[in-house]
């Protein structure tokens, strides 16, 4: 399941994130947090759920089908999220992987500022992984991440948060390197405090709106399936590489990751 917001243009949101659980074999669920307006060019405004309206829709598939992952997307207010924990809390969830939306690439805010406290409170203890960007971590610990010793600092803010394990994923500044002529993007995957670094060909373009929906869906469809954090990090690592480099090429702005075919089934 996801609990998340929906992008009508499908490259964010619950829509990258279903298409994502299908691509490995699982059947998606979603429970919708706020209805948001935008196309590749930004987005233009979010209509909010309450928190009756994401139980409702989440509850009834719960009892009824039973859930193996729980993915978290945009969890825009503290009620939604307050929800979400009791979601968690009441039905004794797992392989919960809490991706703490924060922003769009366009600049729109997703989440207000009371809002993140509390994902931060009362998500990340319960989360099996975090998943946050460069611009995430940044605002989550309130340091600048240039090197990987502010990394390692970040990462142990979040663990001090109550987070056990932390992805902070590649793409943005001091997680693109130059490896012997080669460009990297760089995910640093911190279980407990031991490092993994997971390193993909940095690919060039601006073409990446919903690569983050997408690796922490793909976590999660792998998490399910039953694998453990650090293969379904790097074979949603792998999967979202692919997806970068077969760009879609729609809309006029920062078009979405397309959907590589050749991975349908791969995790089983
Ligand atoms: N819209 C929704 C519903 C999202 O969940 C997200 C990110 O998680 C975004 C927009 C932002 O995507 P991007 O940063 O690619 O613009």
């Amino acid at each position: 399941m996801t609990i998340a917001g929906i992008d009508p243009s499908g490259g964010a949101g619950v829509l990258a994130d279903i298409r994502t659980f299908a691509a490995f074999g699982c059947f998606g669920t979603a429970a919708v947090t706020s209805l948001t307006f935008q196309n590749t060019t930004g987005v233009f405004g979010a209509e909010h759920q309450s928190a009756d309206c994401v139980r409702a829709q989440a509850q009834h598939v719960i009892d009824d089908m039973g859930i193996d992952a729980l993915k978290t997307g945009m969890l825009p207010t503290f009620e939604v999220i307050e929800e979400t924990e009791h979601l968690i809390t009441s039905n004794k969830l797992r392989n919960i992987v809490v991706d703490p939306v924060v922003r769009s690439t366009s600049g729109y805010d997703l989440i207000d500022s009371k809002a993140l406290r509390a994902l931060i409170r009362m998500l990340f203890p319960l989360a099996d992984l975090v998943t946050p960007n460069i611009p995430e971590a940044e605002r989550i610990t309130g340091i600048s991440i240039e090197n990987s010793t502010d990394m390692a600092a970040a990462a142990e803010i979040m663990r001090s948060f109550g987070a056990r394990n932390v992805l902070i994923k590649g793409g943005h500044g001091a997680t693109i390197l130059v490896d012997g002529g080669r460009k990297v993007a760089r995910d640093y995957l911190y279980l407990g405090t031991d490092l993994v670094e997971l390193d993909a060909d940095y690919i060039e373009t601006s073409a990446t709106h919903g690569t983050g929906c997408t690796l922490a869906s793909a976590i999660a469809a792998n998490m399910a399936l039953g694998k453990g954090i650090l293969e379904s990090s790097r074979v949603a690592k792998n999967y979202v590489n692919a997806a970068i480099g077969t760009p879609t090429g729609l809309g006029k702005g920062n078009s979405p990751i397309g959907f590589p075919r050749r991975f349908v089934g791969e995790a089983k």
